[in-house]
């Protein structure tokens, strides 16, 4: 039988890539089998030979970061300066566990009628991750520095767009002087995971993605009995309010919706702003995003790059037909470029109809959606409209208005004032169709372990 290989066409310049033979059913096997090995010994190491192999890693993402951030950006065309960001946040992500894991794997003790109990954190096993194209190292990392910190072992299954990018990673953890099986790329196609999470030596699953991957790998895991954690789609809200500066507003909506060329999780989508500011804010942010220009992602002053893929830009093109055949107004933009590469230029709609069904959907592009609302009441309501609640980004300088926003935006995050964005240190994760569990933080580190307690 013919084996499936994988090739990402470059989106700036329709150039296909390297090749990845998809394994062999018995290759994966021989994966399988050394993760579990590799976990029997992994499992009993210090904590310092796990901290010290983090370092190590973070050394080789630094040492390698140029080349690194070539790969992605030839793969699924971010901006060379974003790739070289996103690896160097690696670096840290890994530095992060290496100096703070081990605090956050101290026992905690209770006093109980029978006597003393105390709570200790053991590793689980191997954990088999899903990952998507958009942010190829750094989802990656904050699955794979707690998964060495909580000394389990890791399996990839990783985007077929990203496939240079998944051998990379092994490259730098090899390099680290990992031992044979602590983390391993599985090159395979997603008709492949199920099994896997049925298979007994994978002890969870954790994925990055879309809601349709989403639901077929919790219900892999379901029917396996597994504990699965899901980073899923957003249409985050961001919501301007009189008090709030409203230049800054402005300046930061531009840079939230077109990072990554509009395809991040985390990418504010719906702009909702208060009725009055929202002339002031509207013709501040159309300036902002008309001056956005779609550029050769490996020219350091380009800020934007082309989506990952000509489908990918099909989709956003055929979206943004539906929201204005359904009554949405494209104010400018959101217009696939003539030419070779997968650009696209920068676009606000306005006048949408909430509850229209794509206009419920993500939408991974540069094409921002404005609402306009009269009160913090109706902003809430508008904000929370959507099956999604992952991230939001809220502009106010009222206090009570941010406690408003604070407890009742429906997300897993809110950032103030500021864009949303990850850090190492603090949790990340959503609600509802975004999905549960948390990555990063103490509690990324929790996810897949097993908090034994012991009485006596
Ligand atoms: P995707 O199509 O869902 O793919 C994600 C990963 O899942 C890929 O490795 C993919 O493999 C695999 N996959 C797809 N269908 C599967 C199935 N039925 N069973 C098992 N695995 C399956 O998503 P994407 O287009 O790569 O990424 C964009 C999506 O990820 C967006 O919705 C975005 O919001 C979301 N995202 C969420 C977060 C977060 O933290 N919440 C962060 C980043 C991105 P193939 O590539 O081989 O299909």
């Amino acid at each position: 039988k013919e084996t499936h290989v994988f090739t990402s066409i470059n989106p700036a310049t329709g150039t296909p890539g390297a090749r990845y033979p998809e394994l062999t059913k018995d290759e994966v096997e021989q994966r399988v089998a050394r993760a579990h090995d590799a976990f029997l010994a992994w499992r009993e190491t210090d904590y310092a030979t796990r901290t010290d192999l983090l370092e190590k890693i973070a050394e080789q993402f630094d040492a390698n970061a140029e080349r690194l951030a070539e790969i992605a950006t030839r793969e699924m065309g971010k901006t060379l300066k974003s790739s070289l960001a996103e690896v160097q946040k690696c670096a840290g992500g890994f530095r992060h566990y290496a100096q703070n894991g081990p605090a956050m794997l101290e026992s905690r003790t209770f006093d109980t009628a029978a006597g003393k109990a105390t709570a200790r954190w053991l590793p689980m096993g191997p954990v088999l991750a899903v990952m998507p194209w958009n942010f190829p190292y750094w989802q990656v990392v904050r699955f794979l520095a707690p998964t060495i910190m909580a000394g389990n072992v890791g399996l990839l299954k990783h985007a077929s767009l990203t496939q240079g990018v998944a051998a990379a990673i092994e490259e730098m953890v090899i390099a680290a002087g990992a031992p044979a099986g602590v983390f391993q790329n599985l090159a395979i196609k997603s008709d492949k995971v199920a099994d896997l999470i049925a298979d007994d030596r994978i002890v969870a699953v954790t994925l990055t993605g879309s809601e349709g991957a989403g639901m077929q790998v919790a219900e892999a895991a379901g029917r396996a009995l597994k504990k699965v954690v899901l980073e899923l789609g957003g249409s985050d809200p961001f919501i301007v309010m009189p008090s709030a500066d409203i230049d800054r507003a402005a300046e930061t909506a531009v840079k939230a919706r077109i990072q990554n060329t509009g395809q991040s999780c985390i990418c504010a989508k719906r702009m909702i702003v208060h009725a009055d500011v929202y002339d002031d804010f509207l013709a501040k942010f159309s300036a902002g995003m008309k001056a956005v220009t779609a550029g050769d992602p490996m020219d350091g002053a380009t800020d934007m790059g082309p989506l990952s893929s000509e489908e990918q830009r099909q989709t956003v093109v055929d979206q943004l037909a539906q929201i204005q055949a359904a009554g949405g107004k494209l104010l400018f933009g959101g217009e696939a470029l003539a030419g070779k590469g997968a650009y696209m230029s920068a676009g606000i709609l306005v006048d949408v109809p909430i509850d229209d069904p794509v206009a419920q959907e993500e939408l991974f592009g540069p094409v921002a959606m404005v609402f306009k609302a009269d009160d913090i009441d109706a902003a809430i309501r508008l904000a929370n409209d959507v099956p999604f609640g992952l991230g939001s980004s809220v502009w106010t300088n009222d206090p009570h208005e941010r406690e408003r926003f604070e407890r009742d935006v429906a997300a897993g995050m809110t950032a103030v004032n500021a864009m949303l964005a990850s850090a190492p240190e603090a949790p990340f994760g959503g609600i509802k169709r975004s999905g549960h569990g948390r990555e990063l933080g103490p509690y990324g580190l929790h996810e897949f372990m097993n908090l034994k307690t012991v009485f006596g």
